[in-house]
């Protein structure tokens, strides 16, 4: 029986499929033959396919390569890209760069990547000093005991790192590098007995295979998502983001990560050493194209001005914002940290500087029967909070946690009901921080007055009472680890 899934008047999930009505006609991502793709007994077939070999799929594969309870399985991780891995570290600083929170430090930690990172290049932050460029409200994150709240890693070092922790359970994971998949197909539970009842994929190469359970990791654009009919609602922000990688005037212990709001967008200098920092500047399309092509010297006199110019600020904002500090700090005393100025910058490395479009996207389910997605196939957000791959590492910690759970007690690890408790934590996790996210990008895209008052005291208020701020650190920084919970078995345990 031969069937075009994408033509399928509803999608071939059948009894499991989870809509009242299916976008699989309209959404499906490459049209496949089922019949094609039949078991034929040649075929092989995984426990566990990753699909998408970024940050966040890699590291999915080394979590569960480094689990016990799934040692049985057979895992495979997909990459449409090459093997990235540093034999040696280039001497200059990629442009990619992320901040990472002490949650995804730990997650990275408990198989062994944190440490193969912090033998390459990490940079830890102590403090965060984000303000307005229309006031002098300012909020200044830091730990009384001046622990790390962060780190910045360039990309290729967080990958660097998984791929070698992935090479050390190579007898567990099986990666294929230079691999895309390019179609993806469900059987049909009421098929005949000969059918198989996995997921099918096709491999550009011609190859075929076929997995209890698909992890897609394939990043804003995932096919995995629109094979499985997932909707994603997408926003485009109008706004690009400009990274380089800077040069300081002098060196300093360069141990704050600094963002300021202007009116166009966020700006933030991110360290990487004592001398050298990551920028980070999402502005209009417009402008973004002309920082990218502005000869050097004119590059660096916007990037301090950006940072330095009070320009946008207005005397009935100051003279407002004055007096409301002046009174919270009569309330709060100990809750007003000094504003510190930051660093200027003296020259940028040539080439490092590039353009990326920013947008938001959310999928409205993460899981279907026999998949999950994780990182920015679930989710996109603007990189002003710096959370993009922090939040892919806690879908991480919380699907790796009940997929081992789901081994450990015998049970399928393609079901829906794990599954789905997956997408419950996680989706609640995740909308309320985009939600935080998306309101912060909007706020601070204005520079109309009675918005930038409210801000204003808004940011000074919160700036001035400690709990609220640990409250907000907490949220932030240690998502990853929040679902770690230790295992149990349970009546339905098989073994
Ligand atoms: C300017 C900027 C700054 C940022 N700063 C931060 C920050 O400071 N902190 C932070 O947490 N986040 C940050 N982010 C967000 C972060 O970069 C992303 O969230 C993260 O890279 C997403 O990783 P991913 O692995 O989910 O997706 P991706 O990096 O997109 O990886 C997807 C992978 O899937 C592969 N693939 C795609 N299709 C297929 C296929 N069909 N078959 C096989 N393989 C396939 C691709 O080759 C790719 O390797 C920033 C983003 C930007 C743009």
């Amino acid at each position: 029986m031969a069937a075009v899934v994408g033509l399928l008047p509803c999608c071939s999930f059948g009894p499991y499929c989870r809509k009242s009505f299916c976008l699989r006609t309209s959404l499906v991502g490459s049209l496949v033959r089922r019949d094609s793709l039949r078991s034929n007994g040649s075929t092989a077939v995984y426990d566990v396919v990753v699909s998408g070999g970024g940050m966040v799929g890699t590291a999915m594969a080394a979590a569960l390569g480094h689990d016990v309870h799934l040692s049985d399985k057979k895992i495979l991780l997909l990459e449409a890209g090459p093997k990235k891995v540093a034999n040696q570290l280039p001497k200059s600083y990629s442009n990619r760069v992320s901040a990472i929170t002490p949650g995804s430090a730990t997650l990275l930690g408990s198989f062994g990547a944190w440490d193969h990172i912090c033998n390459m290049r990490v940079k830890p932050f102590r403090r965060m000093q984000v303000w307005d460029a229309c006031s002098e409200a300012m909020i200044i994150f830091d730990k009384d005991n001046l622990e790390d709240m962060g780190y910045i890693v360039e990309n290729d070092v967080i990958l660097s790192a998984l791929t070698k922790q992935l090479e050390a359970v190579s007898d567990q994971v099986e990666v294929l590098y230079r691999s895309r998949a390019v179609g993806y197909t469900w059987s049909l539970p009421y098929q005949t007995s000969d059918s198989s009842p996995w997921i099918h994929i096709d491999l550009a190469d011609g190859h075929k295979l076929q997995t209890k359970l698909l992890i897609g990791a394939d990043g804003q654009n995932s096919m995995v998502r629109k094979a499985a009919g997932i909707q994603n609602m997408q926003y485009r922000y109008e706004q690009s983001a400009v990274v380089a990688t800077l040069h300081l005037s002098e060196a300093t212990d360069n141990n704050v990560a600094w963002q300021r709001f202007l009116p166009s967008g966020p700006i933030a200098l991110l360290p990487l050493s004592d001398t050298v920092s990551s920028l980070v500047w999402s502005t209009s399309h417009e402008h973004a194209s002309q920082l990218q092509n502005m000869e050097e010297e004119r590059f660096i006199d916007s990037i301090n001005s950006a940072f330095w110019s009070n320009a946008n600020h207005s005397d009935f904002i100051d003279t407002a914002g004055s007096m409301f500090r002046s009174a919270v700090s009569l309330l709060m005393p100990s809750g007003t940290a000094a504003r510190q100025l930051p660093p200027s910058v003296a020259k940028v490395d040539p080439k490092s500087r590039a353009v990326f479009p920013l947008g938001l996207g959310h999928a409205t389910e993460y899981v279907q029967h026999r998949v999950a997605l994780i990182g920015d196939a679930a989710h996109r957000v603007h990189p002003l909070a710096g959370q993009g791959v922090n939040m892919g590492f806690g879908d991480i910690a919380c699907l790796s946690h009940h997929l081992s759970a789901a081994a450990f007690n015998g049970r399928d690890l393609g079901s829906l009901k794990h599954l789905l408790q997956y997408e419950e934590e996680r989706q609640r996790h995740n909308l309320s921080l985009m939600a935080a996210i998306d309101m912060l990008k909007r706020l601070y895209s204005t520079s109309m007055a009675p918005l930038v008052l409210l801000r204003t005291w808004g940011l000074q208020a919160t700036n001035a009472v400690p709990p609220v701020k640990e409250q907000i650190m907490a949220f932030a920084t240690l998502e990853p680890i929040q679902t770690g919970r230790t295992l149990t078995t349970t009546t339905e345990a098989t073994h």
